[in-house]
Parts: structure tokens; sequence; C-alpha cells
């Protein structure tokens, strides 16, 4: 499992709380991208034999991806190479943004299927032109319907939406509204949601307005409303909640992401990307440094030392690799073994859960939370462990 991170954005949304850097047009881009795709090659070069075995996937995310021009992403892909061809992944996730996909047209579409591309993950969050605005998002509801059809029309049979649910001034009907678009999208409903509540993320726009009494958190009443009809409107039309923000048609759960869930090693790239390693009884969990001037210097000149002055390095202790375990596991329809579960949290509080069905055993033998508790998860794993 491969990460990269393209810490690059047009501009900043307001409740984004990401490391990335704003990517003008002209000549911080022409400068930057370049130099960035060879310190990509050379930290690829230098770390590629850490790979471990795992799923065979690779996820381009950011930032946003999709600003990158065909060319640099080309670049980027021509590091996976078999005899010449693009390497063909289990799964080749890029993420997009939709004004990129309009502007790109069906030609940029048709280019990510041919470097091997075989899911899009679309940072729709919206289709309301208030609240987009209100985001700080560049694109508009017509725009994102509009990169839809582009990606469908060019031939991508795996799309994934992103939305974001828990916006102020959205209320119930409008979030119904939103669902029952996107079950009603040209060329078929997406193969797979992905639906986050808004936080109020550090060093975000929102963090500043919310300090400044310009904007109030909509209650966690409301916020849980919305959810129930999440989980409502798409379990009627026939998606599987798989993951506590995640619902998938049968088929297209992601593969990378679940992978992540259960605590399989991954080797990220890039700017601030994160990197997780198994080795026998030890967790290691490393970080390249937020910043592309950090990387740039690090990894263009490739220097012996290159990997360690850029990256951090944390080994989990035996707590943290259960605790760990316990909340990625938990947050999914399929959860953990009980036996696991008892040794690795309380076994008092898991059997008062078990009783009072917040937590519930599956037919194999697993434990999990029920989705009538999915919007509580945090809190009954706080109590669990
Ligand atoms: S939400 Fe995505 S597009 Fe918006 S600033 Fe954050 S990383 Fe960039």
């Amino acid at each position: 499992m491969i990460y990269i991170h393209i810490p690059f954005c047009r501009t900043f949304c307001t409740y984004c709380g990401f490391y990335s850097e704003l990517l003008c047009r002209g000549t911080r881009k022409d400068k930057v991208l370049q130099p960035f795709c060879k310190a990509l090659e050379n930290e690829f070069a230098a770390r590629k034999s850490g790979l471990q075995d795992g799923p065979d996937t690779l996820y381009i995310g950011g930032g946003t991806p999709s600003v990158l021009p065909f060319s640099v992403l080309q670049t980027l892909a021509s590091l996976f190479m078999d005899e010449g061809r693009p390497h063909r992944f289990r799964e080749f996730t890029v993420e997009v943004n939709p004004e990129d996909i309009v502007s790109g047209g069906q030609d940029y579409a048709e280019g990510l299927l041919s470097l091997g591309v075989n899911r899009i993950s679309m940072g729709v969050q919206s289709y309301d032109d208030g609240i987009l605005r209100w985001m700080n998002r560049r694109h508009t509801a017509g725009g994102a319907v509009e990169a839809y059809r582009i990606l469908r029309r060019a031939g991508v049979e795996n799309i994934s939406l992103d939305l974001i649910f828990g916006v102020p001034g959205m209320g119930h009907g409008l979030w119904k509204e939103t669902l029952g678009r996107i079950l009603d999208l040209p060329g078929g409903m997406p193969e797979h949601i992905s639906a986050y509540q808004l936080s109020v993320e550090p060093g975000s726009a929102l963090e500043k307005m919310m300090a400044r009494g310009r904007c109030r958190e909509v209650g966690d009443e409301e916020c849980r409303l919305q959810y129930m009809t999440l989980c409502e409107v798409l379990g009627n039309a026939g998606y599987r909640h798989y993951e506590v923000s995640n619902f998938a048609l049968p088929g297209y759960e992601a593969v990378h992401n679940s992978a992540y869930w259960s605590g399989e090693p991954y080797l990220g790239l890039g700017p601030g990307a994160h990197s997780f390693r198994i080795d026998g009884d030890r967790r290691t969990r490393s970080w390249n440094r937020p910043s592309v001037e950090a990387y740039l210097s690090a990894w263009l000149s490739c220097r012996d030392d290159a990997e360690t002055d850029i990256m951090e390095t944390e080994e989990l202790t035996q707590e943290q690799a259960a605790l760990e375990r316990i909340m990625l596991s938990l947050r999914t329809d399929t959860g953990l073994p009980e036996p696991e579960l008892l040794r690795l949290a309380m076994p008092g509080q898991v059997r008062k859960h078990l009783s009072a069905g917040t937590l519930t055993r599956l037919p194999d033998g697993n434990v999990r939370i029920p989705e009538s508790g999915f919007f509580i998860s945090d809190s009954i794993i706080a109590d669990i462990v």
C-alpha cells in the first residue's frame, strides 16, 4: 500500500486543517512542481525496499492532486511501471476537485484512466451554492454535477464522493435534498460515499470565525438527526454502511482505506505523509515533516541523511497499539473478535455495553458497534478502553 501526499491547493476551504500550501497559477507552480516530482522520485527510490506486504494499492491524496497538470501526474505514475506499462494496481485512487475535472474535461479524465487509475474520489462536500460559498469551495453545485457527468462519460466506473453534514445554515431539509441529488446523478449513483460531520479543526479559518463569534456550531441533536437520515437514505438505496463515515455499493468498499482500518502496513511519500511498519511485535509510525521547503531540501539532493532529516518516527507502546486496534476496528461494521476485544479493552465495560446493546455480537464471533450507535462511537470506545 502506497500513499502519495500532494500538498497543494488553489485556495483554502473554510473548515480545512490539513497540511497544504497554495499553488498559484504561473511562477510558483512552474518553479515547484518539477523539483517536487524529482524529490518524490528520489524518496520512493530510497524507501521502496521498505514496502511491506499488503494490498496492492496506490492512493494519491492531498491537498488537491488534481491541481497537478496531467503531465505531472503522468510523471508520478511512471514511477510505477511494469515493463514499460503502467502497473495495474488492484486499486489506484486519485483525489480530485470538481472544478479541475470541468476545466480539464474528458481528456483529463480519460488521461487518468490511461495511467491505470481505477477509482476517483471527488470532494463535492455540498450541492448547495450558498453552502459551497461559505465553505470557500471553488466549484458550484452545477459544476459538481458536470464533473460527475464528465467522469462517467470518460468511463470511470468507481467514483467516491465526499460530503459534509452538520454545516451551519444547512437545515435537515437541505441535507435530505443533497442526498436526493446524489442518488439521482447522471450516469448512476456513485459507488462510494464518504460523509463527515463538520468539525472545527485547529488552524482552520472556521476556528477563527468561531472565536470571533461569526459562526456557531450546529447542535449535537441536529447533527445526530442528519447522520441518522444519511444512514437511512443510503441504506434504503442499497449502500453498505461499512465504516462510521463510509458507505459503498456491494463490492465497492475502498480497498486501501479498509486496509488502514485493519492495521496493515503502508508507505507514505511526500511532505506530511504518514507511514506504518510492522516488524514482529513492533509497530512503528513515521511521518515526513509537513513542509514542501524542508522536503525539497532533504530529497532533491538525495543526501544520505535525507530520510532522518525530514522524518519523525514513533514506536507504538503496547497500550497505543491496542487502542489503535480497538478504535479502527470498532468504527467498522465487522468489528473485532470478542476474545481479542476482551483482552485489549476493559472486559467489565465491554460486557456492560453488550448488555446495553451499544455493542453487539455478530454471527462470526466478532463484536461491533451497531449502526444505531455509530454516531456516538467515540464515546463508546472511550468508555471501554
Ligand atoms: S479541503 Fe481539500 S481542497 Fe480544501 S483546502 Fe483542504 S485539502 Fe485543499
